[in-house]
């Protein structure tokens, strides 16, 4: 159970939402036993989830983000037909954002296969990267470009506390139970003056957020104000704009003033939030239940795979539909995923597994060419 906010450790109360089915879903798309529930603390802003007990085991065995090969990658936007990816985007912003002196040594901590800084590398080779995480799965990527002594697994060796000029993170922290001990690591490695730059989810730009199972942290401005303050960083920037769906995050190992706390409650959009996802699966079932035929669920992510779990006849489900090339050759739930022009045309329904706030402009812009009844989320 959750006694105390991760972030401020104010004890918590009820929580603001569980699941009405003792089901989750990870990030993966995988369908886990157990309840989600979520508590937001008004204290700091900060919402979290409790870990599932199933957990354990799927970041041991079944946590292998994106590693199927070597150049699949999330689909980050598509933007007058030309496909965008995730890691093309985060390099653009980072290097935007970030000042990196000639031969800096930039560590990627809870790195994965550290795809974002093998294409940093690729820019600027001056660079010296390194690379730390938990679990041995991700070395053949690592081996491509980062030198074997500057990988660490399970443990950073000593000799790399206060060494480096930046410490990246991408999505790392929402999954992290011990958020506070994660920044105090990086706080520890960087030196004097070194930037601490990470990208996590923001749940008030994704609803979703809030009911993924494996992301414990939700975080607010406030709550990544006071975590990082906490830790002795100089917030520099907070940034809900440069990444869709994400906070931007620039801190630094510094005494001197960062930018001012934000003190506004989002406890009225976190509770507005609980409320979307409880009333989620009557809203489908509503559907499902007054019309007829064959369906598709466009969109082969999170949403998709939600709205897959709310159905009472799932079997009438015939295929996911995604626009990312790397998904079309895969499957979910043993559906397969299809390209949208491949729709069969014996599919009547259709059901919108997007981000409610980009739904319907995602749909103006594609042509059926059967008539369709189609479920917004
Ligand atoms: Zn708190």
């Amino acid at each position: 159970m959750m006694d105390a906010c991760n972030i401020c450790d104010e004890p918590l109360g009820a929580p603001v939402y569980e699941s009405a089915r003792p089901v989750s879903i990870t990030s993966l798309c995988q369908v886990l036993d157990g309840p989600t529930r979520v508590w937001h603390c008004e204290n700091c802003g900060h919402t979290q989830t409790a870990p599932l007990p199933a957990l354990e085991k799927f970041y041991a065995e079944d946590y292998h983000i994106l590693t199927a090969s070597e150049d699949e990658d999330q689909l980050y936007a598509v933007r007058e037909g030309r496909k965008i990816f995730r890691t093309e985007h985060q390099i653009t912003t980072l290097l935007a954002k970030l000042d990196l002196s000639t031969n800096a040594q930039v560590l990627d901590y809870g790195c994965g296969k550290a795809a974002t800084l093998k294409v940093l590398h690729g820019r600027r080779d001056d660079l010296a990267p390194y690379v730390f995480d938990v679990g041995e799965q991700y070395r053949d990527f690592w081996n491509a470009f980062v030198p074997t002594d500057n990988q660490a697994v399970n443990e950073v060796p000593t000799e790399w506390a206060g060494r480096f000029d930046a410490v990246i993170s991408f999505f790392a922290l929402e999954h992290v139970v011990a958020p506070k001990a994660f920044v105090a690591e990086a706080h520890r490695l960087l030196r004097d003056g070194g930037t601490f730059y990470f990208l996590v989810p923001n749940v008030f730009a994704n609803t979703a957020d809030l009911v993924v199972a494996d992301h414990v942290n939700h975080f607010s401005e406030s709550s990544l104000h006071r975590l990082l303050t906490d830790a002795g960083f100089a917030v520099r920037e907070i940034d809900d704009t440069a990444h869709n769906s994400a906070w931007v995050v620039v801190a630094e190992k510094s005494d001197a003033n960062g930018t001012p706390p934000v003190i506004n409650s989002v406890a009225d959009e976190v509770t507005a939030m609980a409320e979307y996802w409880r009333e989620f699966g009557n809203r489908v079932r509503a559907f499902e239940n007054t019309n007829e035929g064959e369906a598709a669920i466009y969109g082969s992510g999170f949403y998709g795979t939600f709205i897959h779990a709310c159905l009472e006849r799932p079997e009438a489900v015939a295929c996911f539909l995604d626009q990312n090339p790397h998904r079309q050759k895969q499957t979910l739930l043993e559906k397969p995923i299809l390209a949208p022009e491949a729709l069969p045309e014996t599919v009547r329904r259709l059901y919108v597994g997007l981000n409610p706030r980009v739904a319907r402009e995602a749909m103006a812009a594609l042509k059926w060419p059967q008539e369709l009844e189609v479920f917004f989320p």
